[in-house]
């Protein structure tokens, strides 16, 4: 077979070590999620590692499933990452098209070779049930395999469209050496009978055109999720019916939620989208999926693009189960917002003030330089870049209500607050807020004095000042508004707990 000769002998025998070359190939059916990205990263980075080629294939054969939106977000998800492809629909390349919906005529001419073959078969038996992918909703009893040519004819005169089955033998058994899990068998007679490799409609299955195109891009490894370990033997037995060489196979290990099972929304978030709006910097997700399932030396945690480009091996690539942890991405975000350059920080924190609308669109100087100012005051309290609207919103508006369950510490009531809220807005007025050491030791002392401990005293002013617990330094934060509008804000708290005394 003419593309056997190409790939068998040009690439892998005769030259050594093959380039590499491998894909990310997702189906625009969803958002882009956690999964998938690892896989796309993963290839990436071993593309760059081994100064091979990075190709994104769009896979939308299932056209039922199919969503704009979805291809959309793989591009949008792509940019936002700082990743490209080398070959892909955008860029292009000798190996395209790169969506496999411009590739039918592709598959059908080969579709027509494995019938002549003798190892795929048209099924006119199941033809209106198959559009699109997926199980089977009557399993499958080989009703199509031995049709009659008259059989085949009165179907034919019916107007019936088959669809292309494999012809899987009885006997044997398909064996690959998973880079990642090490030697996976599979019997022939456990596949799923004769699954079918082009649809009613024309197209062909995930399992064809997957095949097809690994091996005419000239994918040398595959590396994807280890949900798809099941196909593989199949995919197998199509390289074999074509007299092609697999190529390689890593399958990567599930990413779970911290109870164990496959994550999943109910677990929290999952697709990109989510935390890109939540404001999850680039570098902190990269740097923390790159964990999932893989590492360098099981204590390294802390990596940029860069050195993944360059680090990255299949090798130290884990067999076992991945587990998610919000926490930690949040820890990692948290460390890379406290490093982010004054200028990066401003601009990635812009939309968020814009969207309060509390700056203009596009942002003033004036916008900016006040954004800046107030930098210090939650550089180090940011998660994520949203906390910014709930850290600065005392300073953008006026606080409206005080809650009174915020301003009571606990185990206390409304007046005991109203004595260390006034003892406490005291010493700031007597003391000032220059000098942060001095205020605080003023703070202690009228505390000591009142019998009480010091967050009792601190908690009141806090929550009259910003209208909530959760806020910035408090000192810092006074310092903001000045001692105008602080102190209304005191006797605003002040009203709400005589109210609540009298
Ligand atoms: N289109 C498949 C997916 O959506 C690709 C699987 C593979 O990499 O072979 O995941």
């Amino acid at each position: 077979m003419t593309e056997n000769t190409r790939i068998g002998s040009n690439d892998k025998t005769t030259s050594g070590t093959p380039p590499v070359r491998v894909r990310y190939a997702p189906s625009p059916t969803g958002m882009q999620h956690i999964g998938g990205i690892r896989t796309a990263l993963f290839n990436y980075f071993f593309a760059r590692s081994r100064r091979g080629t990075f190709i994104l294939r769009v896979e939308d054969t299932d056209q039922t499933r199919f969503h704009p939106e979805a291809l959309e977000d793989i591009y949008e998800s792509f940019r936002w990452l700082g990743i490209s492809a080398d070959e892909s629909p955008a860029a292009g390349g000798d190996y395209g098209p790169y969506v496999q919906s411009q590739r039918l005529e592709l598959y059908r001419e080969h579709a027509r070779r494995l019938v002549e073959a003798g190892r795929a078969y048209w099924d006119y038996t199941s033809a209106s049930v198959q559009r699109s992918e997926g199980e089977e909703a009557v399993p499958y009893n080989y009703s199509g395999r031995n049709l009659s040519e008259s059989q085949i004819r009165e179907y034919q005169e019916e107007g019936v469209t088959p669809v292309l089955r494999l012809l899987v033998p009885a006997e044997g058994e398909a064996v690959f050496e998973d880079l990642v899990l090490g030697r996976i068998k599979r019997k022939h007679k456990d596949l799923p009978p004769d699954p079918i490799l082009m649809k009613s409609d024309g197209y062909p299955t995930y399992h064809l055109a997957n095949v097809i195109d690994d091996h005419l891009m000239e994918i040398s490894h595959v590396l994807r999720a280890q949900e798809w370990v099941p196909s593989t033997p199949l995919h197998l037995l199509i390289y074999g019916a074509f007299g092609w060489d697999p190529p390689q196979f890593a399958h990567l290990p599930m990413v779970m939620g911290k109870d164990g099972s496959k994550l999943s929304k109910r677990h929290g978030s999952t697709s990109l989208v989510e935390f890109r709006r939540q404001g999850y910097l680039s570098e902190a997700v990269t740097n923390y999926i790159s964990l999932l399932g893989w590492s360098l030396d099981d204590s390294r945690e802390f990596f940029t693009r860069d050195d993944l480009e360059s680090l990255f091996t299949l090798e130290r690539i884990n067999k076992a189960p991945a587990v998610f942890d919000y926490r930690k991405l949040e820890w990692f975000n948290g460390q890379y917002l406290r490093d982010l350059p004054e200028e990066r920080l401003t601009a990635e924190l812009l939309p968020y003030i814009q969207e309060a609308g509390w700056a203009q669109s596009p942002a003033s100087a004036a916008d900016r330089d006040r954004l800046v100012a107030l930098l210090p005051l939650i550089r180090e309290r940011l998660k994520v870049l949203s906390d910014v609207v709930p850290l600065l919103r005392f300073v953008y508006e006026e606080v409206q209500q005080w809650p009174l369950e915020e301003l009571i510490p606990k185990q206390a009531d409304a007046a005991s607050a109203a004595v260390w809220l006034d003892a406490a807005w005291q010493v700031v007025v007597q003391t000032g807020t220059d000098d942060e050491q001095t205020l605080d030791d003023a703070l202690r002392v009228a505390a000591e004095k009142l019998d009480t401990k010091l967050g009792n005293l601190l908690m009141p002013l806090r929550v009259a000042i910003t209208g909530s617990r959760v806020s910035p330094p408090l000192v810092g934060s006074i310092r903001e508004l000045g001692m105008e509008r602080a102190a209304a804000r005191v006797a605003g708290a002040r009203r709400v707990l005589e109210s609540e005394t009298n």
